[in-house]
């Protein structure tokens, strides 16, 4: 049988690994001498639980949605990760970052957001546990993201305008970097998906491996098993998707559908389709598929979606790519926005502009009347209301 877990050495098939400056080795390395035991702990794993439970209001929801179903024509089950505290699955992954920074005795929390959404939620649970935090983020992204530059002054976090080259997420990220090789000692970084050196990405996918845990305590109520024909999610830098399919990896009976963003479509140059269109290469710390120019520079990419605009993807899903263990659609932009507007009218739920791109690859498949579909809404749609607003 296949294996598309992490192995030893940090990698998922031939993506992942530890791509770093010697400056950052100490850093990464005493994380990665001490996350599986922090995470394994009985007071990690209790004080996890009750946070998740009390404060995120875990467990999320598994909402037959009874009039996308008829539409489809099988059985559709919606993942409200959406109903979640700050509205997201992003704040699954900051109180497991935070609260492992606080076992290994750091006090000073760091950041890169683009978008804002990992910002907020990181500010959000630094608010809680009382943690100095610093938010990188881009000169232009700043000026683009108001309110969420708002939110994470407000909830005391000190947001650092970072003016080198395009003033936008990557830049974001050397500065977060910077500052943590030069503060180690009371310093832990705080990644927003599975992106970035090992063990970042395992460490993010074990955190929000949450959705599909309870997915599987879910789902026998409804169907009498416990997994699903289709399990469905979009991919920015791959965390939400992550944390549906971890418990379904080696399932082989539960197809794996990623929806990635296509931007205006992936041959108009506008795209963040990563998947389709990227070339192997080392991005952020991991080796993964990224988009490039010609001569092998980084290429921007482009999405409607803030959230999954990233010119590279996990090295876990880089993996089920290759291994064709996941199908991966690239969702245009209006392909996505059609589908927020099916589901708001259908089901009265206005989903995130990411989610969005998950729920457009229903249009992709052809499904049997009884097929099981879960599909996870990574978020809430209220941050997006202006994109739909022009569309309306
Ligand atoms: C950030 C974000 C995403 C994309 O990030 P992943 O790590 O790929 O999950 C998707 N949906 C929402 C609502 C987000 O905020």
């Amino acid at each position: 049988m296949k294996n598309y877990q992490i192995n030893d050495e940090g990698y998922y098939g031939e993506y992942g690994g530890a791509y770093i400056p010697d400056s950052l080795k100490p850093c990464v390395e005493e994380l990665k001498s001490k996350y599986l035991e922090i995470l394994n702990s009985d007071s990690f794993k209790q004080e996890f639980a009750q946070l998740l439970r009390d404060y995120v209001g875990r467990p999320s929801p598994l909402y037959p949605a009874k009039n996308l179903s008829e539409k489809y024509g099988c059985r559709i089950y919606l993942k409200r990760e959406d109903l979640n505290h700050t509205g997201a699955h992003k704040i699954n992954n900051a109180i497991g970052q935070v609260l492992l920074a606080k076992k290994m005795g750091k006090k000073r929390i760091i950041a890169e957001t683009g978008a804002g959404q990992h910002g907020v939620a990181t500010a959000t649970v630094c608010a809680l546990m009382n943690l100095e935090c610093i938010i990188y983020m881009g000169k232009t992204d700043i000026e683009r993201q108001h309110v969420n530059v708002e939110k994470m002054k407000m909830l005391g976090a000190k947001v650092q305008s970072v003016t080198n080259g395009s003033m936008t997420l990557s830049d974001a990220v050397d500065a977060a970097i910077d500052d943590w090789s030069k503060n180690s000692a009371d310093t832990f970084y705080i990644i927003g998906s599975t992106v970035g050196p090992h063990p970042y990405p395992d460490l993010v996918a074990r955190l929000q491996s949450i959705i599909s845990e309870e997915i599987k305590q879910q789902l026998p109520s409804h169907e009498g098993r416990d997994y699903p024909d289709y399990l469905i999610a979009c991919i920015g830098g791959g965390s939400n998707a992550a944390g549906t399919v971890y418990h379904y990896l080696d399932d082989e009976r539960v197809n794996i559908v990623l929806a990635e963003a296509g931007g205006k479509g992936v041959e108009t140059g506008l795209s963040a389709a990563t998947i389709k269109l990227g070339k192997e290469g080392v991005l952020h710390g991991f080796k993964t598929l990224v988009i490039q120019n010609e001569d092998g520079s980084v290429k921007e990419p482009y999405s409607i979606s803030a959230g999954l605009d990233y010119p590279g993807i996990g090295p876990m899903h880089a993996n089920l790519a290759k291994q064709k263990r996941a199908t991966v659609f690239a969702i245009n932009d209006g392909e996505a926005i059609e589908a927020a507007f099916e589901l708001t009218r259908i089901e009265g739920i206005i989903p995130a502009l990411e989610s969005s791109h998950a729920l457009a690859a229903l249009k992709k498949l052809k499904f049997k009347p009884e097929d099981v579909v879960v599909l996870t809404l990574s978020g809430r749609g209220d941050k997006d209301i202006h994109t739909y607003l022009e569309y309306k």
